[in-house]
């Protein structure tokens, strides 16, 4: 069973988070390349929503946790070159989020592949950085 939580990052209660896109999962298209970068099909999630406090966006009704690091532990991956493509994406899409932070110290990512993030993330001024890979591909 999934239940609302509140925002993980400052707790305000889920009552009051906004929806931001809803959920978009066909179980029937999943793989085990669904959570490697840049496979089809791409634009599944998670029922996402916004805290009114801090911004974030968040999986409202993330999935158990052991069932996800079960999916995480047998994704597959392939290409260097596509991850590298979506990180150029993301790199993009938070510049403007960092460019309001006070201070860039520490980052985490859940999710790291081979660092390449971390590695824009460090050019940005980033001096603690630590990434974990749940994935057991190479
Ligand atoms: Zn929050």
């Amino acid at each position: 069973m999934r239940f609302p939580r509140p925002c993980p990052v400052c707790n305000t209660p889920a009552e009051e988070a906004m929806l931001f896109l809803e959920e978009s999962i066909d179980q029937a298209l999943l793989s085990g390349f669904s959570y490697a970068s840049r496979k089809e099909p791409e634009y599944m999630c998670h029922r996402l929503v916004r805290c009114p406090s801090c911004e974030l966006i968040y999986a409202s009704n993330p999935p158990e946790q052991a069932e996800l690091a079960q999916a995480y532990h047998i994704a597959e991956y392939d290409s260097s070159e596509e991850a590298n493509d979506a990180v150029q994406c993301y790199i993009t899409a938070i510049l403007p989020i960092l460019a309001k932070l006070k201070t860039k110290t520490s980052v985490l990512e859940i999710g790291s592949g081979t660092g390449v993030f971390l590695e824009l993330l460090k050019n940005e001024g980033f001096t603690e950085l630590v990434g974990v890979e749940p994935s057991s591909a190479q």
